[in-house]
């Protein structure tokens, strides 16, 4: 089994792939936040799914009003549950309050918090459970429009934290600090992130969006999957993440069997996220990883060799994968993946074939010159038996995946006559 095969089978598997992948369902799961608030539980990372979708979310309403902030360095996320976003000048006032007091370390319970995660702490509060001390309804907190943090060595970071901008409650709520330097009071933001997201997903059920919490709001937050809805934003999704565009090929019109053959594949990055080197590649047989990061709208070329084993037309599909083997799925515009098809001339002189009556045994080497497949230059034939009118190889007009046919097996004799009249198409899309 030739190479050259091999590597048309893995094309037309891609295909069959990326047709599975859009039937998945995303963010799917039974769980919702109503069984949480009995769920024995006291952290909010339950919720995590979807309150990142939330914070999204908040992003596509409200650009450019939170700004993420990470863990590291002198700055340590108490759990998972930690979402690390706040407003651009609560997150001043955090480095210069990190910088009063270089080298130690600020450990954070809680920042942002989406709207399901404060339901549930105050659900816990009113319970009397999880030690919770004081704790705002849904759509009341400071934390809600990134203005607050909670800090669990607030004694040791009081000061530096007053000095810079925020606020200490008091012992009402002794590790909560609430921003008043700068920022909006966008607490609201929270309730409306998830009202959007909620009738995005359920139009049959829509509620008011009107950032408001209220029973209406209450009732479908608890039915609400904790892993996230199926549609994760209301921005533009084909924009988001990870998106490819196919623009072009370029392939040999021709090859022949034993040499080799180099295609190259060239896509725009029409996503939002960076394609980092190494972490995305071409799914070709070997796949061809990308050697440098490529940003949103960016374009990038990959090249990849091959030595074709048979003869016959060959069509290889074009298409990019992620580092767990993904397909990059299509952006708001343009197909993610493309084919090229080459045709494969049989070797210059293939070898004796004792059961083919139309190639004589004549010894080893089997000529006295090579056909280098260029009938003007007088170069002997291999034989004279051929006849017109044989089919030709002129292939590469099928579109679509999967659509590389069976090697024809014709006798090379029609091969041999034909060659040098540009048997070869390319397919490009
Ligand atoms: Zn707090």
């Amino acid at each position: 089994m030739g190479g050259f095969v091999f590597s048309r089978r893995v094309a037309v598997h891609a295909c069959a792939l990326w047709g599975l992948v859009s039937l998945w369902p995303l963010g799917a799961s039974a769980q919702t936040v109503g069984d949480e608030v009995g769920g024995g539980g006291c952290s909010t990372a339950v919720v995590r799914g979807l309150a990142d979708q939330l914070v999204g979310q908040l992003n596509c309403l409200y650009p450019d009003t939170m700004e993420p902030f990470d863990e590291g360095g002198q700055i340590e996320f108490a759990s998972g549950a930690v979402l690390g976003n706040l407003q651009p000048g609560a997150i001043d006032g955090l480095m210069a309050a990190l910088d009063d007091r270089a080298g130690s370390t600020i450990t954070i319970t809680s920042a942002l918090r989406s709207l399901p995660q404060q339901y549930l702490l105050y659900q816990w509060y009113l319970a009397g459970r999880c030690g919770i001390q004081i704790a705002a309804s849904p759509g009341r907190s400071n934390h809600e429009g990134g203005l607050a943090i909670d800090v669990s060595n607030h004694d040791a970071w009081r000061n530096a934290l007053e000095n810079n901008g925020w606020d200490w409650y008091g012992s009402g709520d002794v590790v909560h600090f609430t921003y008043v330097r700068a920022g909006e009071d966008i607490r609201s933001a929270s309730v409306l992130s998830f009202q959007t997201l909620w009738n995005a997903n359920h139009p049959n059920d829509a509620i008011d969006e009107d950032g408001l919490y209220g029973p209406q709001t209450e009732a479908r937050l608890g039915r609400s999957p904790v892993g996230g809805f199926e549609i994760a934003t209301t921005c533009n999704p084909c924009a988001q993440g990870m998106h490819a565009r196919f623009d072009s090929a370029q392939a040999p019109p021709e090859a022949v069997v034993g040499g080799e053959v180099t295609i190259s594949a060239s896509f725009t990055n029409t996503g939002d996220a960076t394609w980092v080197a190494g972490q995305v590649s071409l799914a070709t047989n070997p796949p061809v990883a990308l050697g440098a990061d490529v940003i949103d709208g960016g374009s990038t070329t990959f090249t990849h060799s091959f030595v074709p084993a048979a003869e016959g037309p060959a069509t290889i599909a074009l298409g990019l994968v992620d580092a767990g083997g993904a397909p990059i799925p299509a952006g708001c515009e343009g197909a993610p993946t493309g084919e090229v098809t080459v045709t494969v001339l049989p070797a210059a002189d293939p070898p004796d074939d004792p059961s083919d009556p139309d190639d004589p045994v004549d010894g080893s080497p089997d000529d006295p010159a090579p056909d280098d497949g260029d009938d003007l230059d007088g170069d002997p034939m291999v034989d004279g038996s051929g006849a017109p009118g044989e089919s030709s190889r002129a292939v590469g007009l099928a579109g679509g995946c999967g659509t590389s046919g069976p090697l024809g097996k014709e006798p090379p004799v029609a091969v041999l006559l034909l060659m040098g009249l540009g048997l070869a198409l390319v397919r490009r899309r």
